[in-house]
């Protein structure tokens, strides 16, 4: 946030360090519905903030459409809230919607009728990727979305520093040069997540990054190195997975208490604080989520010490829940197929995002070597979890929920 009468991350944390971690809770519940009513007050500006995007000279708002969803290709109306709320970014990608993603936004885009009004960015899969399959896979993201250009091209999925290798640089150049993209870069979702962006960092040639980043994360001495890498290099930084992995159930029991934010706020709060993100993407499939991620983002509330400190203790407390996703720790531990991270979360998706049959159809596309974990012997694996996961506790619990 811009706002430097606000507090930011870092006086957070400064702050934070010096107070009682344990002092009381005050003020009374506010529930959700409540902070919605309040939050929409007329005083609120009519459009979402905007920031620019790293070095690229480009404001983008601070919120994003997460396009997980189908959407309604007659008139979909999250998407025109949305778009009147000055959220015109739409963040999709190949896979999305079981591969329907950018065919049920293709209407959205004409009922606009204005393409310099939106924002698209899109993402070709990373399954066995190489330099002449991205470029086929932007192709195939204009083609599907009836578009000539994407503002943001992204290699999705990016799990291996391989990906950041002089081939690939220069591919994103190529496309750059070719106008099929106005910019280049990658999503990554944990895996190496710290090697990558420090790689991209020193090699250039990134425009922006999407990646994971929650209150949780706040404390990862190597991960804030990282980012501020990036931050140096001129790298435009997204926040993905932003409510992080604490489940509906767990959440009642830590009962995070607060007169102006509901708890999905908070967490969006507690990312917007870091001056180093320039936004965040959302999966917004209702309209009273989009309301309730509206009116975050347009407050210059912030988060009060005390809110902060409740989001802190919901870290410590959830961290066996949470899944960072780094399989290239727990998954060497064995030779069988058995998947750990992707059925973690697919489980987060349904548990903690409400996105169930999105979380059941990509739980249905493993493979049964990849979904069976009985018998296999996983306390090296377990143990070597830096979050402290069950593991096993955690894929019977998947395959209950989500098979
Ligand atoms: S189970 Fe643990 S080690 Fe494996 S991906 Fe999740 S957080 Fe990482």
């Amino acid at each position: 946030m811009t706002d430097t009468k606000h507090k930011t991350r870092r006086s957070f944390l400064k702050a934070a360090a010096i107070s009682t971690v344990g002092a009381g809770i005050g003020g009374a519940t506010a529930s959700a519905a409540e902070s919605q009513i309040s939050a929409k007050a007329s005083s609120l500006p009519a459009k979402v903030p905007r920031k620019k995007l790293g070095t690229t000279g480009q404001s983008i708002p601070i919120l994003l459409v997460g396009c997980a969803q189908k959407f309604d290709p007659k008139y979909d109306k999250i998407l025109h809230r949305a778009f009147k709320e000055g959220v015109d970014y739409l963040d999709t990608a190949i896979v999305y919607a079981d591969g329907q993603s950018h065919r049920t936004i293709a209407p959205f885009i004409k009922q606009i009728g204005d393409r310099s009004k939106l924002w698209i960015t899109s993402k070709g899969p990373s399954k066995n990727a190489t330099v002449d399959s991205y470029t086929k896979d932007l192709d195939r993201c204009l083609e599907e979305l009836e578009t000539t250009y994407l503002d943001l091209f992204f290699m999705h999925f990016v799990d291996d520093p391989k990906f950041l290798k002089p081939e690939y640089i220069t591919m994103g150049e190529r496309l750059r040069a070719s106008k099929k993209t106005r910019f280049f870069g990658f999503s990554c979702h944990g895996d190496h997540q710290v090697a990558l962006l420090n790689k991209a960092a020193k090699v250039g040639g990134i425009d922006a990054i999407m990646f994971r980043y929650s209150f949780a994360k706040y404390g990862d001495l190597e991960l804030n190195k990282a980012i501020d890498a990036c931050r140096k290099a001129g790298i435009g930084l997204i926040a993905m997975k932003t409510q992080d992995s604490v489940p509906g159930d767990q959440e009642d029991v830590l009962r995070f208490k607060s007169q102006q934010f509901t708890l999905a706020q908070a967490k969006l709060k507690a990312v917007w604080a870091d001056e180093r993100i320039d936004a965040a993407v959302s999966h917004l499939d209702n309209t009273q989520k989009l309301a309730e991620n509206v009116a975050a983002a347009k407050t210059p509330a912030q988060l009060t010490m005390n809110e902060f400190q409740q989001l802190q203790r919901m870290a410590t407390a959830r961290a066996e829940h949470s899944c960072q996703g780094c399989s290239h720790i727990c998954e060497s531990h064995f030779p069988e197929k058995t998947a750990i991270a992707r059925p973690l979360r697919y489980l987060m998706y349904h548990q903690c995002y409400g996105e169930s049959e999105r979380a059941r159809s990509l739980y249905a596309q493993l493979s049964p070597e990849e979904r069976h974990f009985e018998g296999v012997d996983l306390r090296a694996a377990t143990r070597a979890c830096p979050q402290g996961i069950p593991i096993e506790q955690r894929l019977a619990e998947a395959g209950r929920q989500l098979a």
